[in-house]
């Protein structure tokens, strides 16, 4: 069923992510043309109610924004290229996860093409694509991310970032940093408790509960990092916060230690340039200036 306040959209690219936005647009009643490299994926969108477009080319004279979720940077500019001269005065909005440098080359590129371009970040995997958690982070053109914010809503919480193409980018692959680093401290953990007849299941049901209690300290860091004085009282100090224990139970589990180590080496510059009674929070100072 169509309503007059459907659009005709397209997406490049139906892998495991286009797909499932491909399928929110579809599901939504919006007339939505997908194009795949690889024959076959577009089959169950067409069986949905997608048209199928055979060339890339073709996906973009259907008309409306184009929507592209490719694999990376790289096969984003061999589909985009050939296509400059089709692209002038349409809007492209471009979700592949890229650096932020890429973005905004990317953007750059757009610009020299006529195109009005939008960048975004996913903080989802595809399942979770149009359901609660699901959120997509976006920078470039305002004019864009707010014409077309109905169709990006269906997709998760939409968030801009203003008009740096980078941002959206930067701000993904700076929350992707901090997911990253908590899931190895999660494995090592449980290497550490593994030795010791403990599942890493058993282990999941303590670290899920603490980790989440943790982020709770998010806030007070970041006054702290934002005002700038490590020494305001009330704070753990570095001293205190040495990992010496947690590098030596590791090596006597017979783990590796780099994951503890990693942080321990991030406290003790700060210590040994003599900030050892000033807060954690200060570790901050030893990723900001590489040692
Ligand atoms: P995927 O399932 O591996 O799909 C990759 C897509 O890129 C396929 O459509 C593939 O086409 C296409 N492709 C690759 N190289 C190409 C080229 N040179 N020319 C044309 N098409 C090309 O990956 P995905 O999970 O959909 O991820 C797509 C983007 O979403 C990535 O940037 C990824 O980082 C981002 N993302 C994914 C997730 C996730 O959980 N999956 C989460 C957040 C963000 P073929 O079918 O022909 O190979």
């Amino acid at each position: 069923m169509t309503h007059d306040d459907d659009i005709q959209v397209s997406v490049l690219g139906l892998g495991e992510m286009g797909g499932a936005l491909a399928a929110a647009l579809v599901a939504a009643g919006h007339r939505v043309t997908v194009w795949n490299r690889s024959p076959g994926r577009a089959d169950r969108l067409v069986a949905q109610g997608a048209r199928a477009a055979a060339t890339a080319g073709d996906a973009v004279r259907a008309g409306g924004p184009v929507i592209v979720c490719l694999l990376d940077h790289a096969s984003v500019r061999e589909v985009l290229d050939p296509l400059a001269a089709e692209l002038a005065g349409r809007t492209l909005v471009n979700v592949t996860t890229t650096t932020p440098a890429q973005a905004r080359e990317t953007a750059a590129w757009a610009a020299g093409a006529g195109a009005a371009y939008l960048d975004g970040g996913i903080m989802a995997v595809p399942r979770m694509i149009g359901r609660p958690g699901a959120s997509v982070l976006y920078s470039g053109s305002a004019d864009v991310f707010h014409e077309h914010r109905r169709l990006f809503d269906l997709w998760g919480t939409s968030t801009y970032f203003g008009e740096d193409a980078g941002m959206a980018s930067l701000y993904d692959l700076a929350l992707l940093a901090g997911m990253y680093v908590m899931f190895a401290g999660f494995a090592h953990g449980a290497a550490m408790v593994a030795p010791a007849g403990v599942t890493a299941g058993e282990f999941a049901a303590m670290a899920a509960p603490w980790l989440t209690a943790m982020t709770g300290a998010f806030a007070g860091f970041a006054e702290v990092i934002d005002g700038g004085d490590y020494t305001v009282p009330g704070q753990q100090s570095l001293e205190f916060s040495d990992l010496t224990y947690l590098v030596a139970a590791s090596a006597d589990q017979g783990v590796s230690t780099e994951v503890v180590a990693m942080v321990q080496r991030l406290v003790r510059r700060q210590v040994d340039a003599g900030h050892g009674k000033e807060g954690f929070a200060r570790i901050i100072e030893s990723i900001r200036r590489p040692g």
